[in-house]
């Protein structure tokens, strides 16, 4: 549901100052990929290690994995993907406008997903073709909805001239961990219940990219995959959707923002799905992680197709069991692109307007900057030099700032979220003090050089 246009804003704000970019713009970009710069990488970096401590590191039963992006195309079979993995599209008849059906019936207020059948949605769409016009050229002259299938073909390792025997690439992250599961177990002798986490890239042939980083066609996902005994389900899956939702509320998002949204329509081997919504600006309230009970789904179809026994061997009691799974999925495109709205701010600050990112201090992508109050004066320069070299050593997403006034510095640090400024004045010279400014407040006090490092470590812990 489209609200206002102020997420062009924050769309403009990425853009000027290096967080992300248009994917290959120089050639006119490509739909739905952007790249990140300097500083968005450090926010998305910043959000995978804040994910990773609290999924892998605070935890001591969670391991880690990195698995290859290629896979045996028949991983895919065996999930499903290659015959299930789709989205609802239909054509306008006169541009050939592709749009996602499901998606244009909720921006509708109806009630639609990917996972009705070809039959449900077209009579649902039938029903309502007369209220959707094609985005491009405004007429509802649409064909019939038809599923299409979303995974990205790659020719890896295909030398043929026909293209056959296509190796996809990642429809989604979380299949690494299943074809990693005995191993874990083979060379980490887990305790079930125990879980997997791991972030990696997916791709998916979106029919219609948009909103900028909300859907695009090469993404990161943050999953994690707990395995239980059959049955013991309930119980963990309520910890771990607490566990998730705490998770965004340490990032500093505002909790009016977020809410829990269960899904009526299930796949048939899930007991209960949820997806946590964020209230995005302009778009509105959409989703930004998926936390699903699979039961033994993804494990019993692995066994099937590859023939290999991926029974749980449970040496307390000798029993033999497929594992029931517990998965989180989050997309960090969509949460950084939550964090960057929910920090979002135009206030005016003693008589002057500004736009300041009230980024929590662990996710800013730089935590202090240092000025030289003044650029042509050489004793402040080295005295502030020596103080950023020092600071640095120790916090390296540090910067330094001396181009022309203190109060555009200020501007600029604040756009891009800089929660602590050091300015290195007169007063510098004759008492070893410098200026410490808040980036919220404006708020400014002296602090002793040498108890500088100590202040600013422990504000950013
Ligand atoms: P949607 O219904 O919005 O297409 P989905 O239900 O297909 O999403 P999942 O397959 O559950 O999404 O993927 C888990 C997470 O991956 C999502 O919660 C989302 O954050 C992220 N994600 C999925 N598709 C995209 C995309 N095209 N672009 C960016 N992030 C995505």
């Amino acid at each position: 549901m489209i609200k206002d246009n102020s997420m062009e804003k924050i769309i403009s704000l990425a853009k000027r100052r290096g967080f992300v970019y248009p994917g290959s713009e120089i050639y006119g970009g490509l739909a739905g990929v952007y790249d990140f710069g300097p500083y968005g990488v450090e926010l998305l970096n910043n959000l995978k290690q804040s994910w990773w401590q609290a999924n892998v590191y605070q935890k001591d039963n969670y391991y880690g994995l990195d698995s290859g992006m290629f896979k045996n195309p028949k991983v895919w079979e065996a999930s499903g993907h290659t015959t299930g993995f789709s989205d609802p599209m239909a054509e306008c008849r006169e541009c050939q406008t592709r749009i996602r059906v499901d998606k244009k019936l909720t921006e509708l207020g109806i009630e639609a997903d990917e996972k009705m059948t070809e039959s449900e949605i077209n009579n649902l769409f039938d029903k309502h073709r007369e209220e959707i016009a094609c985005p491009n050229c405004g007429q509802k002259n649409f064909t019939s909805v038809r599923a299409f299938n979303l995974l990205v073909k790659t020719n890896l390792g295909d030398f043929t001239a026909d293209g056959g025997d296509p190796v996809y690439l990642p429809g989604e992250a979380c299949q690494g961990i299943y074809l990693n599961y005995k191993n874990i177990i083979d060379t980490m002798y887990p305790q079930i219940p125990f879980g997997i986490a791991q972030i990696g890239k997916a791709f998916r042939n979106e029919i219609s990219p948009r909103n900028f980083l909300f859907r695009t066609r090469e993404f990161e996902q943050a999953d994690t995959q707990f395995f239980v005994k059959p049955k013991e389900n309930k119980e963990a899956f309520e910890n771990i959707k607490q566990d998730r939702w705490n998770w965004y509320l340490s990032l500093g998002i505002n909790p009016d923002k977020l809410r829990w949204k269960q899904h009526s329509k299930l796949v048939f081997y899930a007991s209960q799905a949820w997806d946590i919504e964020y209230d995005f600006p302009t778009y509105g309230f959409d989703e930004i992680e998926g936390i699903h009970d699979r039961s033994d789904y993804d494990l019993t179809q692995h066994m099937k197709f590859s023939g290999i026994d991926l029974r749980y061997n449970d040496k307390i009691n000798g029993e033999k069991f497929i594992p029931w799974i517990l998965e989180t999925s989050m997309g960090l495109g969509r949460v950084f692109l939550a964090v960057l709205a929910d920090a979002y701010t135009e206030d005016n600050l003693n008589g002057e307007d500004r736009i300041v990112l009230k980024l929590s201090p662990k996710l800013a992508p730089v935590k202090v900057a240092v000025f030289p109050l003044l650029k042509n004066k050489p004793e402040l320069v080295t005295k502030a030099r020596h103080l950023y070299e020092y600071l640095k050593k120790e916090m390296p997403q540090i910067v330094w700032d001396d181009n022309s006034n203190i109060g555009k510095r200020y501007r600029r640090q604040d756009e891009i979220g800089t929660p602590f400024c050091v300015t290195i004045d007169f007063d510098t010279l004759t008492d070893d003090t410098v200026t410490l400014r808040y980036r919220d407040t404006g708020k400014q006090e002296r602090v002793k050089m040498n108890d500088l490092l100590l202040k600013l470590s422990n504000l950013l812990s």
